[in-house]
């Protein structure tokens, strides 16, 4: 194989390589951005032309690294593999940019942790294919001009929002991924139940992907722990109640809703009266980071309509109440 994957990621997303699609066509859902990214993929293999560089956004598990590893393999070319966060100065990036061949990718992960000295340094490698190393220092400074081959750049990011404009608009294609819907992920599971040689009856991989937060990797890990459930307590047999019993030791509620999931919404209710409150103050009060709180909790319950963020913080709703079974203070306004 011509893949080689030079990586600085922690080996943390190893478990999921052996359910990772191999090739676009393996891939569910997301299709708006699927048919897109195959006409850029397809047109760039037709005209033997490095493919323009592609930024992916959406929140974790969602397949970003699938998409950046599947479009590689399927035009043939190599894939190097760097995340934002490890990437302090200019030199760490050097090396990526110098073994990039012909067409290849290269996938920077957390893109947005980039500091501004690298982030700076990749504009030009990005628009002409070069880059300046500089040299020495003082008077023997000088600066070398060094030519790159045509590669992509595949980047990817929780939050746009967090990218600098000249950043952004250096990408050919942004493509912004969203939840899948239960049908997607019930397909999901479905064949990676296969892959893990489990037997899954219809409805018991329909309440694992109801119960996944709209979210693939989530569907793995909750089939995962399923299928030792099954195993441990059954005959490895997987129906909807094994799974709803597998699943509700877990803390996983009907709504696929888990602990810190609730955690945060009780805080908001309970210490802070429902709301408005800044996502700060609810991180301090369940002594979690800021960030977790932005990147996984909130938008699946943003989306669910769980939570509504305001100029003046997050508040609940009433489907927060009748979710969580708890009274509101008063009747909700009309
Ligand atoms: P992060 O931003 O945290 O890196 P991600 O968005 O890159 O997350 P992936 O690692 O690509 O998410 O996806 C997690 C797992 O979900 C994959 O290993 C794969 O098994 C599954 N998966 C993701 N997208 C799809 C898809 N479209 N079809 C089938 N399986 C998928």
């Amino acid at each position: 194989s011509r893949e080689t994957i030079l990586s600085n990621k922690p080996e943390a997303k190893d478990d999921d390589q052996s359910l990772r699609p191999q090739h676009m066509r393996e891939m569910v859902g997301q299709r708006a951005v699927f048919e897109r990214l195959e006409i850029a993929v397809d047109a760039s293999r037709k005209r033997n032309e490095p493919l323009g560089h592609i930024l992916l956004d959406g929140p974790p598990g969602l397949g970003k690294t699938t998409f950046a590893t599947v479009i590689p393999r399927d035009l043939g070319v190599s894939l190097q593999i760097a995340s934002g966060a490890a990437l302090a100065a200019p030199k760490d990036i050097i090396p990526y940019l110098t073994n990039a061949e012909e067409g290849s990718v290269l996938f920077i992960d957390e893109i947005h942790r980039l500091p501004k000295s690298v982030e700076e340094f990749l504009y030009p490698a990005m628009e002409d294919f070069r880059i300046d190393i500089a040299l020495g220092e003082g008077v023997n400074a000088r600066t070398i001009n060094m030519t790159l081959r045509h590669f992509t750049l595949i980047g990817a990011t929780t939050r746009t929002g967090l990218l600098s404009a000249p950043m952004r608009d250096r990408f050919q294609m942004r493509e912004h991924l969203d939840f899948y819907s239960v049908e997607e992920l019930t397909e999901i599971v479905r064949r990676n139940a296969r892959k893990l040689n489990v037997d899954v009856t219809d409805d018991g991989a329909e309440e694992i992907a109801g119960r996944s937060r709209g979210t693939p990797r989530l569907a793995n890990n909750r089939l995962r722990w399923v299928r030792d459930y099954a195993t441990s307590k059954a005959d490895g047999r997987v129906n909807r109640d094994l799974a709803c019993a597998a699943l509700d030791m877990q803390g996983i509620d009907n709504q696929g809703l888990d602990p810190q999931d609730r955690r945060y919404l009780e805080t908001i209710i309970s210490i802070y009266g429902g709301g408005p409150v800044g996502v700060e103050a609810i991180a301090h009060t369940i002594n979690t980071a800021p960030d977790t709180l932005i990147d996984d909790v909130e938008p699946y319950l943003l989306r669910r309509g769980l939570v509504i963020r305001s100029p003046r913080g997050r508040r609940v709703t009433q489907a927060t109440y009748d979710h969580l079974g708890i009274q509101p203070p008063e009747p909700p306004s009309p």
